[in-house]
């Protein structure tokens, strides 16, 4: 059933000011229309970040702990709605409900993670360069956060951010991406039947326009951003102008090293489930395969049996592996990047390559594409270089690890990696010389732990990490106290030396 859906401003549904409104449909079948949500403009977006301002006030001077008792709340929620929450974003943006119920997973345990850090959002003590004095240190919430995000992990990815900026006494303006507006709301719902108090969380739908106004509101403070380097980097150039601070998680060009001594059957299991799972749509998919020549044949052969055996599909059907691409124009994209490795001389097309299901009525209502694997990949090549963003994967010969690490750094981007090895000092070795926020070792290059630092280097992040510890320095700031209780005045550097 498709309903019309508006913004949550204040703690109240309210429709746009702009009164004009987008579609949302199912990307496995777009007969399936989801509902309409409103094309927020500038208007909309000041008054979300008015009543995020004004709820600032209290806010921040609740108790962390008490914030806390909220968002673990907001965590139980999730877990009680997992499947209902896991079907509605499948529904919106495609994948399999088993990696949605993953999705909501990684919020629950976000949400658990932070409840658990306002209890200990620790600062520092120092002995002072003088007698009868106190040297601390404390996290200061910042204010009104801009929080604007890609499709692809419709409540993971959101949490990552907005729960830590809630623990640390932050208000929130939210803009989930316009393929997945669906599953914002229904996170507004969480907090809400949380107890979060009106204002202190407000959504705002819309693109282009709706994420330039609050990236350009002065009144926000932070941008928490997840999506394309470019937009990425343009967010970053207005933002720096305003002196914001923003935090950027970007594109990944990722790579899986396998060497002979691996077991190849684990690392044949990995790289399908790198290249494909999402159908290859995560920040961290794994769009290279760097092999060693001494395995290359026997391993891209059961690769492309394996790879052709996936269950394509829509994604709220049981037994489906890989579900559709999210729009029309990403499936072009994706066509485009197979004209242009095909144009290559070495490089060859020996799995996929075109939309699945041209002749199968179901599979013909969505924009689903093949798994499609290239080899004879050289490191200069666009399709090895470039993020694709779907089922692509690119394999690359070498003849030892000196050279893989030397390609698998070969590009602008530096967010996830993989080696698969037994040999200790090799693993050892890649872990020190990879350029890459993230590498795995036995392990393909997607699947973060919400409590670990998580980010890139590179094109890929502005030095900021989500995830962990490491988010509550995006959303807070230290303020350094000095407490003087010697009666007299005594000066730094001068009165001591
Ligand atoms: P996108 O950059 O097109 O859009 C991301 C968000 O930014 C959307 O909400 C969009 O409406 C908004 N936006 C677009 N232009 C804007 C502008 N000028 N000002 C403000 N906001 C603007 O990305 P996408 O297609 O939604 O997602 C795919 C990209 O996201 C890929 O590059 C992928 O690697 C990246 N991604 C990165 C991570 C990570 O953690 N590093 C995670 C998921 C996705």
């Amino acid at each position: 059933m498709a309903g019309t859906y508006h913004n949550f401003i204040d703690g109240e549904w309210i429709a746009s000011q702009s009164g004009r409104e987008f579609e949302n449909r199912n990307p496995a079948d777009s007969d399936d229309r989801i509902g309409t949500f409103p094309e927020s403009d500038r208007n909309d977006v000041a008054a979300a970040v008015a009543a995020a301002t004004e709820a600032y006030k209290e806010w921040r001077l609740t108790p962390a702990p008490k914030r806390g008792d909220i968002l673990r709340k907001a965590g139980d929620i999730l877990n009680r709605q997992k499947d209902d929450l896991a079907r509605a974003m499948t529904r919106e943006m495609g994948k399999p409900v088993f990696e949605t119920k993953g999705d909501v997973q990684e919020a629950i345990d976000t949400a658990y993670y932070s409840a658990t850090e306002t209890r200990r959002l620790f600062g520092y003590n120092a002995p002072s360069e003088m007698p009868n004095k106190m040297n601390l240190s404390f996290r200061m919430p910042i204010g009104v956060c801009g929080i604007i995000t890609a499709w692809n992990f419709p409540m993971a990815v959101p949490s990552w951010k907005i729960f830590p900026a809630l623990a640390c006494g932050n208000t929130i303006v939210y803009k989930p991406s316009e393929d997945a507006p669906h599953s914002g709301n229904l996170l507004a719902e969480v907090l809400e039947e949380a107890g979060l108090p009106k204002g202190v969380f407000n959504v705002v739908h819309g693109g282009v326009e709706c994420g330039e106004a609050i990236v350009d509101h002065p009144d926000v403070k932070v941008i928490g951003f997840t999506g394309s380097t470019d937009v990425g980097k343009a967010i970053a150039s207005k933002a720096g102008a305003m002196n914001k601070k923003v935090s950027l998680e970007m594109g990944g060009k990722n790579a899986q090293i396998v060497m002979p001594d691996a077991d190849l059957d684990l690392a044949l299991e990995g790289v399908l489930w790198g290249a494909f799972g999402t159908t290859g749509q995560r920040c961290t998919a794994t769009s290279r395969l760097i092999l060693h020549e001494d395995i290359h044949d026997d391993f891209v052969n059961k690769l492309i049996t394996k790879g052709a055996a996936l269950k394509i599909g829509p994604g709220l059907e049981e037994g489906t592996e890989m579900g559709p691409v999210i729009n029309e124009k990403q499936l072009d994209r994706i066509a485009e990047y197979v004209r242009i490795g095909r144009e290559e001389d070495e490089a060859t097309c020996v799995l996929g390559g075109d939309r699945a299901g041209e002749e199968d009525a179901k599979l013909g209502r969505g924009n689903f594409f093949l798994p499609t694997i290239f080899i004879g990949v050289t490191r200069d090549m666009r399709i090895a270089t470039e993020e694709i963003f779907g089922p692509v994967l690119s394999v690359i010969k070498v003849s030892d690890l000196t050279e893989a690490i030397d390609i698998l750094n070969d590009t602008e981007y530096g967010l996830s990696s993989s080696l698969y090895t037994a040999n200790v000092n090799d693993a050892f070795r890649a872990i020190r010389d990879i350029e890459a926020g993230i590498t795995y070792i036995n392990v393909p290059t997607i699947g973060a732990e919400a409590h670990m630092p998580f980010g890139g280097v590179k094109g890929t992040g502005n030095g900021h990490r989500e995830g962990g510890w490491t988010v509550f320095d995006i959303f807070t700031e230290w303020k350094t106290v000095y407490i003087d209780y010697s009666g007299s005045l005594q000066r730094a550097q001068i009165d001591n030396y």
